[in-house]
């Protein structure tokens, strides 16, 4: 038997990060660029009054205990309140991605059994169809002023404002057990039903301190920090928490994530620190070249969700600005591994520097990983060596929401369903999703190292390689390429560009040009339709003739 410490048993709750934020760094500003158009200014202050208001407000309309709250909404102000109002009040704050197909909503918002939803007027044509297939949820509510509600013969629908304005702030945060459900996020299902994934209040605390960590995403209290990654996609990595715990100006971009919007809101507001997926950098980094324009205030970007190429980071490197490497699952709440430096590095030549900062990273204390082959032995650590990557730690899940009768884990672990190798520093890299690597003559091909090279190509905007079918190989890699405006380059050409970058039979055997490639509800090529769009693609034999 061992003795139990003798320390106060604080539970870790996510109204604690508001209440500190208010006590502490009550000037602090939120920042929102609302879908009207608009700029909403406060402070943390003003936000914990305004969470508490709505936490009445909730309980007026009739929510309690773990009911599930649902949210079709923008990163805004709003959406702030709401994450430490239904959480705050021990309810659950269920996060949809509206970008997801209506028939997908309409599954998860009755699969979590929505009792409530607030949703942005953005998506109020869409709220229309859910209505008749949502039952269950007994009010919606419209993040908007009175002058602004749709003309709707809805009897449950609901004015924000309006139900903040009718209530005070006079409501005391309730304390509870930490291992209470907070939120909940469903993966996208790209096969499949999406699949929930339930967080806690300690897990969502856990994940937050260690996310904030200088070897993490490094925020402290002198930063402005800028989620573009959507508040529906993986609780915005964290940083409505860390931006609360920590006390950074946050600014929140609304529905304006085009690369001329996102550029004005990090000059205006003097944004230090910004995370987003390498689409929403891609943008960005189009209209800093297009306008000729320089970034006067921004320091680190960070970038996960997908594989960031070098090329993308050394242009930014250009401009002053560290584009970060990140890995990480709704399934890990989100964060896995972020590519920082250790003190022996800091003397590496460019090249070797090149070599490691396009590795996703290592691990924060919290996470465990490890590799395996298909019988599920452990593999070395030696960078070269890649197998299935699996990982264990107290803010990834243990078990689907409403299928808690089947353990997703192997042996206790997390299986991610990518490819990667660990070095022996412990950094790791994804060879691919498994499902997306090349399988050329039993060998394996990954698709993410032949993109990141096409993209380097001056010509490319965006690439994306599959294995298409061959009848003697199995599969060969397929290069699918998007031309930049104006820019002309030809399939020869680009194949005669991976000579001596990669080995000679992982060079693509041929190119298909597109006017865009597909990218899935958070902005990631989806190579599922990608595949399905090229079905009916035959490479050509030598002569011309397809094969
Ligand atoms: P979904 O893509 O299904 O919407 P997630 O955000 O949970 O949902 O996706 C997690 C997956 O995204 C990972 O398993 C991995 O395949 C991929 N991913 C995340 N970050 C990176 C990265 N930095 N490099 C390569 N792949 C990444």
């Amino acid at each position: 038997m061992h003795s139990s410490g003798l320390m106060m048993n604080r539970p870790l709750l996510i109204s604690g990060l508001v209440q500190h934020a208010d006590e502490n760094h009550g000037d602090s500003e939120i920042v929102s660029r609302l879908p009207n158009g608009s700029t909403h200014r406060y402070t943390y202050h003003e936000a914990h009054h305004r969470s508490r208001q709505l936490a009445r407000a909730l309980l007026a309309l009739g929510a309690n205990g773990d009911d599930r709250i649902g949210t079709l909404a923008w990163n805004t102000h709003r959406h702030f309140e709401i994450y430490y109002a239904v959480s705050g009040m021990g309810a659950i704050c269920h996060t949809i991605n509206p970008r997801l197909f209506p028939e997908q909503i309409t599954y998860i918002a009755n699969h979590a059994d929505d009792r409530f939803v607030f949703f942005d007027l953005t998506f109020a044509k869409l709220v229309e169809a859910l209505i008749p297939a949502c039952p269950g949820v007994k009010g919606w509510i419209v993040l908007c002023n009175r002058d602004e509600m749709p003309d709707s013969a809805t009897p449950n629908l609901y004015c924000y404002e309006e139900l903040i304005a009718a209530q005070s702030a006079d409501y005391k945060w309730p304390e509870f057990d930490e291992n209470t459900a907070s939120s909940l996020c469903y993966t996208s299902g790209t096969t499949g039903n999406p699949k929930g994934v339930l967080y806690s209040h300690r897990s969502t605390l856990l994940h937050a301190l260690a996310a904030c960590l200088p070897d993490s995403l490094n925020v402290s209290a002198c930063d402005c920090i800028l989620p573009v990654v959507p508040m529906f996609h993986a609780n915005a990595w964290a940083l409505p928490y860390i931006s609360a715990l920590t006390g950074a100006k946050l600014v929140l971009p609304g529905p304006y994530l085009d690369g001329a919007s996102l550029y004005t809101l990090i000059e205006e507001e003097s944004v230090t620190f910004a995370a987003g997926v390498p689409t929403i950098w891609l943008s960005l980094l189009q209209h800093l070249q297009a306008e000729k324009l320089r970034l006067s205030t921004l320091q680190r970007l960070m970038v996960g969700g997908a594989a960031a190429p070098l090329s993308m980071m050394q242009t930014f490197d250009s401009y002053g600005v560290a584009l970060i490497h990140a890995w990480g699952m709704t399934e890990m709440s989100p964060l896995g591994t972020i590519n920082a430096k250790k003190r022996k590095h800091l003397t590496l030549t460019d090249d070797e520097k090149n070599h490691l900062r396009i590795k996703q990273g290592r691990t924060p204390y919290g996470v465990q990983m490890k590799i395996v082959d298909a019988n599920g032995q452990e593999l070395p650590h030696d960078g070269k060596v890649f197998g299935d990557l699996l990982v264990r730690g107290p803010w990834i899940v243990s078990h689907y929401f409403r299928s808690e009768n089947v353990s997703p884990l192997i042996d206790g672990w997390f299986p991610t369903g990518d490819v990667a190798t660990i070095d022996a520093d412990g950094y790791m890299q994804i060879t691919d999703r498994s499902k997306d690597v090349i399988k050329s003559g039993g060998e394996w091909i990954s698709s993410i190292d032949l993109e990141n090279i096409a993209v380097a190509h001056p010509a490319v905007a965006e690439a994306a390689v599959i294995g298409a079918p061959h009848p003697k190989w199995d599969e060969r890699p397929l290069l699918v390429v998007v031309r930049k405006p104006g820019q002309k380059v030809s399939r020869d050409e680009l194949i005669a560009f991976y000579l001596g970058k990669v080995a000679k039979w992982w060079i693509p055997d041929d190119v298909v040009f597109v006017d865009e490639l597909p990218h899935t509800a958070t902005g990631k090529l989806s190579k599922l339709t990608l595949r399905q769009r090229l079905r009916e693609y035959r490479f050509p034999d030598v002569s011309g003739n397809l094969i």
